[in-house]
């Protein structure tokens, strides 16, 4: 089957990549869409060491089990189901877990991929399949409220103007009424300002910090830099908390005393509720299409991750197959 295939750091497109073998509970699905993401491209740069076939965010169609025939999204994490860690509840923390598409376990770059059936969720009707290929990323905004209470009047900042920074900004300004994104590119903060979210330019804000303003309650890091964590620093207040989505592939040198001495909570954040965010985008209550800045056919898929990786890009498609 055609594939995009990483191996090393070595990316290519190939037409006899060998269809996946569904494993005991799990279920073959016909790839319709496939979103590329950061994470896409720290693999590529040898994030996890992954090989195989790359992409996470996609929908299908699946082959059989419950859902057969009809359109799917699919969860990431493929959890055992046997340990304690999965009894306890925590899944998406199984030490036996494999990840689509990022930790050996082939991706949806491709016109099959083999899923878990209980990591399946059926796309409701109206939503269409350009906005479906969003719900592993919205699932991703919506663990932040479902990990910490938000409360309508509290002061929250986002960094970074990116695909995630966008759908976080959107999730948490249907909870606060004081939510304002910081980013670099103001055709990216143009699309929140039309929802009537507001957005500040990184140099601004710097410039408002020095003078003073309010700090806030809630930062969350979205920026996918090492200066995401310590500008939240500057501008979250004392016993405020911090919630990192960014994953920066090494490590990371930066002075820990601010911590400390303003008692800041550092919140880590990964996968999220993909019941929330399919409700979500049947309901309309996110935009996501105006976040597709361009589409290519799966066999053009490496210039695909190219058009990703130069900034401009918000989301970029891989049309796998029709319905
Ligand atoms: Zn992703
Ligand atoms: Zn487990």
């Amino acid at each position: 089957m055609r594939a995009i295939v990483l191996e090393g750091s070595d990316v290519s497109f190939r037409t006899d990549n060998p269809p996946p073998v569904a494993a005991d509970g799990e279920v073959i699905v016909r790839v319709l869409r496939a979103g590329i993401c950061e994470t896409d491209l720290q693999l590529m740069r040898g994030y996890m060491g992954f090989r195989g076939v790359l992409g996470h965010e996609f929908v299908g169609i699946a082959e059989a089990g419950l859902y057969a025939g009809q359109r799917v999204v699919g969860e990431i994490n493929c959890s055992c189901w046997r340990c304690g860690t999965c009894a306890a509840g925590r899944p998406t923390h199984c030490p036996n877990r494999t990840t689509i598409g990022i930790d050996r376990h082939d991706g949806a770059f491709a016109e099959f991929i083999a899923v878990p059936q209980r990591n399946l969720h059926r796309v409701p009707d109206p939503v269409p399949t350009d906005a479906a290929v969003f719900t592993e990323p919205l699932a991703a905004a919506f663990q932040i409220p479902a990990q910490l209470t938000v409360n309508r009047t509290d002061r929250v900042v986002v960094l970074g103007d990116g695909r995630l920074g966008n759908l976080c900004a959107q999730v948490l300004a249907g909870i606060s009424d004081r939510v304002i994104l910081i980013g670099k590119h103001p055709e990216k903060l143009a699309l929140l300002n039309a929802l009537g979210i507001g957005t500040a330019l990184v140099g601004d804000l710097q410039a408002n910090v020095a003078g003073g303003i309010d700090r806030a309650d809630l930062v969350v890091d979205c920026t996918g830099s090492e200066t995401g964590l310590p500008t939240a620093l500057q501008l979250v207040r004392p016993r405020g908390t911090i919630v990192l989505k960014t994953t920066v592939a090494g490590s990371q040198q930066m002075p820990w005393a601010p911590v400390v001495i303003d008692e800041v909570t550092i919140v880590g954040s990964r996968c999220g509720p993909f019941d929330r965010a399919l409700a979500a985008l049947d309901a309309g209550s996110i935009s996501v299409l105006p976040l597709i800045s361009r589409r290519f056919d799966l066999s053009q898929g490496i210039q695909a991750l190219e058009a990703a990786r130069s900034g401009g890009a918000l989301k970029v498609l891989l049309d796998v197959a029709s319905p």
